[in-house]
């Protein structure tokens, strides 16, 4: 629990950006949706943009507005891009693992970004080959997977035909559009690289919604679980793929659908059209739920909620479960609002303010000052004195990781005058740490992991703790059986993992890639 203050909620874990538009220059929209889905990765950023006969990637540390000016974008000519804003689950913070991922193979070059985390990293660089340093992230081994595929494959006498694909139901809870086939069907003209992917993607385990391009196509494609989102746009001219539908509003697509767990979606100059790689046993809806918790933005829509209304949802069944007497309900900016908000109306105890937040705090960094690192949270957040001097405070936020930023959002409260706290979360105490693409630190680091909450009430120092039942935030979806992953609350893995699995995996030397519990 000595750990930095900067993390209050689990981190996000990258977004990703396409879109295929003939007769359209597409890297200023590229900026815009990479712009939108700047909260899910703040680490680097960069684009892949083709004209048909070329690939160009541009990619840096930084923020998106760092990465790309007017000059840098301008230079990137074409119709068809990926774009990518990342934060590391595996592999360190570099240059080398900013995204797009770029290959030249067995005659196509190809770029790739990944949203997600491999489960089977270890296994799969083993099984290559691979020595230390020669994947540095999971992403970079999904790169050269699928290198070696297209050098393999053109090593070969050409074949006339690809694999049909096995069927998978489609599922009840994501409409598919009439427009766009969706139904099970063999893979479309099979390119090289389409052709390589039918090989490598049933060999990878875990979490990843991708997006690739070679020079004339775009691929969408989402894990057999659907850990993370991706949706399709529409625009005049051509498609648009992010992992958020906002990054399609602000590029004037329409939202068509979301990619269905285990669907491959392949837009080029022939159309729009989806095969699925998987057999139907390991297709199992499993999305996020902390994306509707906390990851996601409150304006994106997924599994057809827009995740504002469900996290007003969540607050006011947490008024339900949790009340209290108080004068005043307050959000912790800004994740916790729309919950604070929720638990005021179904309470009757007003909404109000208690907290500003420093709009241009960006990106948080681990200061090794312990005393630098206790400002960490007044960096963020400043309490507004005279709302809360003498008030009986219930301050609403919607997760306790580490539990460190909430001490001392707790103390500075205190020290403000408030006379009483009560702190209400909304969503189930967070005991397990995240494998398929959020950065959790390891167990030991997690508050809840092995106290009780009236012990992490004690640790936090509030009058009061309490958080929402599992059965409620899954209510509080609007769509309680659509399937989602809730492993970091209750344990249950729906993909297993293996116990050696950490960021750094494919950075350290052999003997501990091959070590114990394997
Ligand atoms: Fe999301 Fe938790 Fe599952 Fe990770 S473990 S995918 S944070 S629900």
């Amino acid at each position: 629990m000595s750990g930095p203050v900067e993390h209050t909620s689990p981190k996000e874990a990258c977004g990703v950006f396409g879109i295929f538009a003939p007769g359209r220059s597409v890297a200023p929209i590229v900026f815009d949706g990479l712009y939108a889905l700047q909260h899910r990765g703040q680490e680097s950023a960069g684009m892949a943009v083709s004209d048909g006969s070329t690939l160009m990637v541009v990619k840096d540390m930084g923020l998106v507005t760092q990465v790309f000016n007017d000059y840098k974008v301008a230079g990137l000519v074409g119709h068809l891009a990926i774009g990518h804003t990342r934060y590391s689950t595996t592999g360190s913070s570099s240059w080398h693992n900013a995204q797009p991922m770029y290959r030249q193979a067995g005659g196509t070059e190809f770029a790739v970004g990944h949203n997600g985390n491999l489960t089977n990293t270890d296994d799969l660089a083993i099984l290559m080959g691979m020595l230390p340093g020669m994947a540095t992230s999971d992403s970079d081994l999904i790169a050269e997977l699928i290198a070696r595929e297209l050098d393999r494959s053109a090593a070969e006498p050409p074949s006339a035909t690809v694999p049909p694909s096995p069927t998978v139901p489609s599922s009840p809870t994501v409409p598919s559009s009439p427009t766009v086939p969706s139904s099970p069907t063999a893979p479309p003209a099979p390119g090289a690289l389409v052709k390589a992917l039918v090989e490598v993607l049933p060999r990878m385990r875990g979490a990843f919604s991708l997006v690739l391009s070679d020079r004339s196509q775009l691929v969408g494609v989402r894990d057999p679980n659907g850990f993370r989102p991706l949706c399709l746009g529409k625009l005049d001219e051509g498609w648009v793929l992010a992992s958020e539908s906002p990054a399609l509003d602000i590029t004037g697509a329409h939202f068509v659908r979301e990619l269905e767990p285990g669907e491959v979606l392949v837009i080029n100059a022939d159309g729009c059209r989806s095969f699925r790689p998987w057999p139907a046993e390991r297709v199992q809806p499993t999305l996020c739920l902390f994306e509707f918790v906390y990851l996601a933005r409150p304006d994106s829509r997924l599994y057809g909620q827009e995740l504002h209304g469900a996290r007003v949802r969540m607050g006011e069944l947490l008024a339900e479960q949790a009340p209290v007497a108080a004068d005043i309900v307050v959000g912790v900016p800004d994740s916790g609002m729309p919950a604070a908000e929720g638990y005021s109306r179904r309470s009757g105890i007003p909404y109000g303010h208690a907290l500003v937040k420093n709009r241009y705090i960006g990106r948080t960094f681990i200061n090794p000052d312990p005393r630098q690192r206790a400002l960490g949270v007044r960096r963020k957040l400043n309490p507004l004195k005279e709302a809360i001097a003498g008030r009986r405070l219930i301050v609403v936020d919607d997760s306790i990781v580490r539990g460190t930023t909430t001490r001392a959002m707790v103390a500075m409260l205190r020290e403000a005058g408030a006379r009483e706290i009560h702190l209400r979360i909304s969503s189930p105490p967070y005991r397990w740490p995240c494998f398929y693409g959020l950065d959790t630190g390891a167990r030991t680091e997690l508050v809840a992991a092995d106290l009780e909450v009236g012990e992490i009430c004690d640790y936090i120092g509030a009058d009061s703790l309490a958080y929402l039942s599992l059965d409620a935030l899954k209510k509080a979806t609007g769509v309680p059986g659509a399937g989602f992953c809730d492993a970091c609350l209750t344990g249950n893995y729906p993909v297993p993992v293996s116990s050696h699995l950490s960021k750094t995996v494919l950075e350290q030397p052999l003997p501990a890639r091959t070590g114990a519990g394997r």
